[in-house]
This record gives structure tokens, sequence and C-alpha cells, in this order.
């Protein structure tokens, strides 16, 4: 890190960043039932919890398993004593996993976000409707998207945010898609994309289907306007953002796309250790943000190291603090949810 010793002066924290109350349920969720359900075997989640590889091995050390198919619970309780209860991710699931799991036999913990909840309620009624249902998503793998979708596969349409058309070909442009009833179509979004070009794809939609439905309730959550929003707040005060985010966190790389098109130098790192010195050169002044996944001892340790490279760096919290909680779920048995 030789040649940083010189040049940053000012580091601003985009407040609000970090976890969001669905993640802190979900996380929660996990660390009380390993806890509780020890004497009786080990837990499984399926799918990682959040998209975080730092909260995902945090949660393994304690014994967690996470699982991308149900299959692999049996192979897993062949070398080891499982507690019979399976978690479900804050991103959602398709109802017909949780029926697959329910008719194993296990119990389940549903941390789903109540906001991507809210979502597949609406797809479930639009469908049962008879609407056609353009689902806007980044990505057909994304499991939110694949869990939104499992409501209603044979009425739902995925749709590429207009930015984003042909990086998956799964997804159809917002500007050509088309359904078989134009006169009954509604647009339902994954939780975490851009607001802007989720606004400018429902107007594209809108002009391709003038009756199109868009729920009053909008599907974006608060987490992600809010985050998006501090970084457009600090944007015009820093000469580049670093933000920390997994990959595979949607709402982290709209954060990155977004600081990337306000300052022109955005870079992504999962840890401070990630950081590159050319990335700082010739900067007076940075910000950082990080992903609803991300756990703010990350962000802190990155702070640390750029005050022991700048001394008299000063830091600067700017925004507000959300205050919005999230009840954890119970143990729901089996029969509970093939009767639900
Ligand atoms: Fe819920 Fe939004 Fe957090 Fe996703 S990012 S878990 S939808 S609050």
């Amino acid at each position: 890190m030789e040649g940083m010793e010189r040049g940053l002066k000012r580091l601003y924290l985009a407040r609000p960043r970090g976890f969001c109350a669905g993640v802190v349920m979900a996380i929660q969720t996990v660390e009380r039932w390993a806890e509780a359900l020890k004497p009786q075997g080990e837990l499984v989640v399926y799918h990682e919890i959040v998209h975080n590889r730092a909260v995902v091995e945090r949660l393994r050390a304690k014994g967690v398993h996470f699982v991308e198919d149900l299959s692999e619970i049996d192979s897993l309780r062949r070398e080891k004593p499982l507690a019979g209860t399976l978690v479900f991710s804050a991103h959602g699931h398709p109802p017909a996993v949780r029926r697959q799991a329910a008719e194993m036999g296990l119990n389940i913990l549903d941390a789903t976000c109540p906001l991507v909840t809210k979502v597949h309620i609406e797809a479930r009624r639009y469908a049962q409707e008879g609407y056609w249902i353009l689902l806007v998503g980044d990505s057909a793998d994304h499991q939110e998207v694949k869990g939104t979708y499992g409501e209603a596969p044979e009425r739902t349409i995925l749709v590429a945010v207009h930015t984003h058309v042909g990086k998956d070909p799964r997804l159809a442009d917002p500007h050509t898609v088309e359904v078989l009833d134009p006169e009954r179509v509604v647009v339902l979004t994954q939780t975490t994309l851009s607001v802007e070009d989720t606004l400018k794809t429902i107007e594209i939609l809108k002009a391709r289907f003038p009756k199109l439905v868009v729920p009053r309730r909008k599907d974006l959550c608060y987490a992600t306007q809010n985050r998006q929003e501090a970084v457009r707040r600090i944007a015009p005060h820093v000469d580049l953002f670093l933000v920390l985010t997994s990959p595979h966190s949607s709402n982290g790389m709209r954060l990155l796309e977004l600081a990337q098109s306000l300052t022109g130098r955005a870079y992504r790192l999962e840890s401070a250790r990630d950081l590159q010195e050319e990335w700082l050169q010739g900067a007076e002044s940075a910000g950082i943000t990080s992903a609803a996944s991300t756990p703010e001892d990350l962000v802190q340790e990155l702070v640390e190291l750029l005050r022991a490279k700048y001394p008299g760096l000063e830091v600067i919290e700017e925004g507000e603090e959300e205050d919005i909680a999230f009840r954890e779920p119970r143990v729901l048995s089996p029969a509970e949810v093939l009767q639900g």
C-alpha cells in the first residue's frame, strides 16, 4: 500500500448503509435456532441466508449448513445429525420448494423478508384474477426472481430492466415483450433494483401496454431506495466511491452502478483486503457504502485501514439512520405448511 500515505482528506460514510431489517431478522433467526436446536442436531438453510460470504462463513462456523437443492439434505443426514428444521432465506423461494420440504417431514422457519412476501402475494392475487404478470428483475437465476416467478410460472414473463437488456437472454426486452392478452397485464418487480431504471422500465411498459396495472405500493423496498438516495447525496462531495458488496447482492451491485454513474470512479470490495492503492490516487475525498447484506464490521475495518494510511483523515457520517424492524418467524410443522 505504499504511495497511499498522502492524499485522502475526507471520508464520507453513507447513511443508511449495510444491514436492512430483512437481513437482521434472517440472520437472527438462523443464529437463535442453530443454538436452540443444537441438542437435536444441526440447522439447514435453503440458499445463502443473505448474499454475503462473510455472513455465510460465520454461520457455517457455528454448524449451519447451506443447500441449493433439498436432495442434498439426505446425504448431509448420513454424515451428521440434523435438527429436522429448514430455514428459508430472506430472498424468498418458490412455493413448490416449500411443499417439497414439508413432504420430506421438515419443520419450516420462513425467514423471507416481508417485503418480498408482499410481492409473492401480489403475484398470486393477479394470477388468480387472470392477469399476465411482467416481472422485472436482474437475472432469472436470482433467488428472489425464482421465488416470485414460482408463484404463477404459467402467467409470468420475466422482463429485463431497460439498462440490462440482453445481459440475461431469458429476460424479455421491455420494448418488445408480448403477452397473450394486452388488456390484462400487471407489472411487478424485484425489490432491490435501481429506482430510476425501474421507473423508466415501467414507463416503457406502460407505453407498450396502455392498460398496464402498476400496484399502488411499489415493489422496490425501503432499504434499496434509502441506500441509493444516500449515495446520491454524497456523490457531489466525493472523487470516488468504495462499495462493500458481494457480486451476488442485487442491491449492492445497483449501488455500485449508481456510484459509478455519478462519480465515474466506483470500486467493489468484499473486505478491506481488496483495497488497491491505485484506486485512491489523486483523490482527496471518498465515499463508502455497503449492501444490505454487508456486516458493519467490514465497513469499520476499511475505515480503520484508511485512517491508518491517512493520519488526520476526517470521517463524516452523512444521512439518517433507519428505524425499522421485522418480527422473526415461528417454526411451522410440515402439516401446517401443507395446509396453508
Ligand atoms: Fe427486505 Fe429490502 Fe432487505 Fe431485501 S433488501 S431483505 S427486500 S428490506
